[in-house]
This record gives C-alpha cells, sequence and structure tokens, in this order.
C-alpha cells in the first residue's frame, strides 16, 4: 500500500492541470489513467491546435443546472491566468474569432506544458493502469488497481465525460456517483453535429459542404438551459447540418424540437425586397446578396419563383419567401452521437459540490473536476477554461 495526499484518477486537462498545481504546492501527487497515450482529447482539439481558452469567457457561456456555480472557479482562476502560463512556456498564440485562443502551432504545447507542470511538481503518473475500486476508508480514499493499493486523504475524479469513447472515454466518474449516491444530472451529447430523417434539401448531396453565416436558435425547454441564439457558420453536411451554428444550438436543442435558422436577418432582406430596383431581378440573384448561389436557387424552387422577377411573385409568395429564409425551422432526427460530440452535458449535480472548492459537501477529500461536473461551455475555449479553472481551486483546497 502506497500513501499519497492527492490522487487524482483521469490524466486530461483537468487531472494534469490540478496535479501539477499540487504537486508545486508541496503536496504527493499520484495521478492514474487507463489511457495508453496522455491527453488525446487535448491533442486532437480545436482541429488539432487547441482552442485552450477564450478571453471573453463568462457564466454566460456554461450550461448547467445551476447557472452561477462556475463564477467561483472562473473568479479564481480567470483566462487570463491561464494565458500568464502560456505566455511563460513561450506558446505561439492567436486569436481567432469572438475572444478565441489558439497556439499557433500545435495542441501538442498544451500536453507539454501540463506534464512539465507535473514534473515541476514531482507527480508520479501511472498509465496505463485500470482502477478496480474506489472506498472511503477512516477518513482516506483507497484505490486499488490490479497490482497495488493507493491510499490518500485525496480524491480528485477528472475522468472527463462519455465523448469519443476510442480515444479513452468512460462513464467512470458517473459510476462512482452511483456507488457513492451522489446525484447526477442526466448526460446528454453536446457540442454536436444533427442529424435528418428526412431530406432538408431536394437533394443534400448538392449542398454538402456548403457553409454560410446564419442565427441560429434552440431550446423551447427553458427551464433547463434557457434559450440558445448563436450567429455563427452553419456547414451543410451528407448526414445533416454541422459548424460552429448548429454544434452551439446542439447543446441547447431538446428530442422532438425544432431548430430555427434565419438565413437572412428580417429587415436587412425586406428592405433589399421594397427597393424599386428589385423589381426587374430575379429572386435568385437578389438572394445571391445574402446566400450562396446554390441555396438562393434552392430557395426559389421550393417556392416555385425560381428565375421569375420579383415583380412578377405574388404578394403571399413574397410572404411565404419571407418566412423561409427568415424562420427556417427543421426537426432533427437526432444527433450523431458520442463519437461526434465534443462534450457531455450533464454530470455530477452541482448540488452535490461546494462552487468555491469544488469539493464533494458528503465526502471529506472528494473532488470532482472538469467535463465530468454539470458544467458545458459554449464553443470556443470555455470548456478548457472550466477545466483549468475547475482544477485550480481543486488543488488549492486539499484537505491536510
Ligand atoms: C474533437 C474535440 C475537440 C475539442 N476541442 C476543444 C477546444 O478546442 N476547446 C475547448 O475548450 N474544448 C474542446 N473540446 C472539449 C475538451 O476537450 C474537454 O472539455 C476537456 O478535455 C475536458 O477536460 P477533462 O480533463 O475534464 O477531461 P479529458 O480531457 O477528457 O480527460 C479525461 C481523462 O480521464 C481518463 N479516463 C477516463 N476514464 C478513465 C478511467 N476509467 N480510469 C482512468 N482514467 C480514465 C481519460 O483517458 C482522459 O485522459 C473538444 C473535445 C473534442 C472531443
Amino acid at each position: 500500500m502506497k500513501n499519497f495526499d492527492l490522487i487524482v484518477i483521469g490524466a486530461g486537462a483537468a487531472g494534469l492541470f490540478c496535479a501539477g498545481v499540487a504537486g508545486q504546492l508541496g503536496k504527493k501527487v499520484l495521478v492514474i489513467d487507463h489511457a495508453k497515450v496522455l491527453g488525446e482529447k487535448i491533442r486532437i482539439s480545436g482541429g488539432g491546435r487547441c482552442n485552450f481558452t477564450n478571453l471573453n469567457t463568462t457564466h454566460q457561456h456554461f450550461l448547467s443546472m445551476n447557472p452561477h456555480f462556475v463564477k467561483s472557479a472562473l473568479a479564481q482562476f480567470s483566462s487570463h491566468d491561464f494565458i500568464e502560463l502560456v505566455k511563460k512556456y513561450q506558446i505561439p498564440f492567436h486569436e481567432k474569432h469572438q475572444g478565441q485562443l489558439f497556439c499557433d502551432e500545435s495542441a501538442k504545447d498544451i500536453i507539454q506544458l501540463l506534464l512539465k507542470e507535473c514534473e515541476l511538481g514531482h507527480v508520479e503518473i501511472l498509465n496505463p493502469v485500470a482502477v478496480e475500486k474506489v472506498e472511503p476508508m477512516d477518513g482516506l480514499w483507497n484505490i486499488s488497481t490490479k497490482d497495488t493499493d493507493y491510499v490518500a486523504k485525496n480524491l480528485v475524479i477528472a475522468t472527463g465525460g462519455l465523448p469519443v469513447p476510442a480515444i479513452g472515454a468512460s462513464d467512470f466518474a458517473l459510476q462512482i456517483a452511483k456507488q457513492l449516491d451522489i446525484a447526477v444530472v442526466e448526460p446528454k451529447a453536446a457540442l454536436v453535429p444533427l442529424a435528418f430523417t428526412s431530406q432538408i434539401f431536394s437533394a443534400i448531396e448538392d449542398f454538402a459542404g456548403l457553409s454560410t453565416k446564419v442565427h441560429i436558435s434552440a431550446g423551447k425547454a427553458k427551464e433547463r438551459y434557457g434559450f440558445g441564439q448563436f450567429d455563427e457558420d452553419l456547414l451543410i453536411t451528407h448526414k445533416g447540418l454541422s459548424g460552429p451554428a448548429v454544434l452551439q444550438a446542439s447543446s441547447y436543442w431538446s428530442e422532438g424540437e425544432a431548430i430555427h435558422v434565419a438565413w437572412v436577418a428580417k429587415e436587412k432582406l425586406e428592405n433589399l425586397l421594397a427597393q424599386e430596383d428589385s423589381r426587374l431581378k430575379t429572386v435568385d440573384n437578389l438572394l445571391i446578396e445574402f446566400l450562396p448561389a446554390r441555396l438562393a436557387k434552392e430557395f426559389a424552387k421550393q417556392l416555385g419563383i425560381h428565375g421569375k422577377k420579383w415583380a412578377e411573385v405574388a404578394k403571399k409568395t413574397r410572404q411565404a419567401l419571407v418566412d423561409l429564409l427568415c424562420e427556417w425551422n427543421v426537426k432533427p432526427a437526432g444527433t450523431l452521437g458520442w463519437n461526434k460530440a465534443e462534450v457531455m452535458l450533464g454530470g455530477i449535480d452541482t448540488k452535490e459540490l461546494d462552487s468555491k472548492t469544488l469539493m464533494s459537501r458528503r465526502y471529506p477529500g472528494l473532488f470532482f473536476i472538469g467535463e465530468c461536473v454539470d458544467v458545458t461551455g459554449h464553443l470556443g475555449g470555455h470548456n478548457f477554461q472550466w477545466a483549468w479553472s475547475s482544477a485550480y481551486v481543486c488543488a488549492n483546497n486539499l484537505i491536510l
């Protein structure tokens, strides 16, 4: 049996950062991960460049049953604190869009940063090693692996969410919650492309790969997370809809609901259509002011006005065109599931945790951090920021 001050299960973004911080505070730390290769989710993140934080992160960029829960952790360790660390390691980075910060070169720079922080804190990392049993025992946590038992006063569960099982995701945190009777908010795939059973366009193949900026919203189920509205790019694929707009909306979408897309702002469209010189233009030619030509033609065809001059279009059809372009409601059949999702919605119920420390309210010395908690960020670096912030507050509040 080996003794530590802290055992972290899960060597991903949150687990490694927590271990490094605690180690550098003088704690004897062990990290256990079942994966052969560490930091795989970081490696594939942000298209290989890791959108590691966002300059504008606030509590409003998160979905949680308790929308205020993240405030304390974000205040204790903000995106600017993580940026300082990235600068200390001289990792080149740039801002891409709406405050999103990406590595210039590779997401591997962030993995190296985390491993170096662990090295500085003399953290011991065991992988690939499966945890067989977790048991509370006389004020300590006993962690059994095939060969050895490890004991610590503090146990951090940082095993992430369910997305992308092929690179090591598991329901470990949810299983521990079940074992200890800790409440869980039902998990659901989020930041995920949406699928459609029926074709949404006459021949969807013709539109696959097409991307255009839209205003999108989803979420009739206001009682859960509110209403998500975004101005982002929508991408049409062979399977349905994707791109940042749809990924963002997917987090607010519930089965059976429609998503609402404005391909163009109503005011802009109505202004254009009311102009005198619009009368003699064809509908297709008018719409390409706002839409890719193929899409403009598709919408004109759907209303039987493809190639027609605007002056020739009946009043009723004119209104139908405005409705179609500004209030396009379509019901997804579902999501593309855990293999394609970027994050998990739901997880350990925040009611069970102290927001200032991430410690369990009922089990002293037990912490849950990162994605396994019911805190889910919007697209744009907010999920990693939650991993860093929750890890930092946990590492600074271990019991002695
Ligand atoms: C394709 C993709 C792209 C993304 N891009 C971004 C991005 O650019 N910006 C952003 O903010 N977020 C992004 N995310 C989300 C981000 O990766 C996660 O929110 C973040 O990694 C969560 O950190 P975590 O430490 O909680 O979990 P993870 O980083 O997933 O780490 C969990 C660790 O626990 C280990 N583990 C799991 N089960 C067990 C077990 N039973 N025993 C032992 N170890 C276990 C895993 O092997 C893993 O090492 C992306 C996600 C995906 C899937």
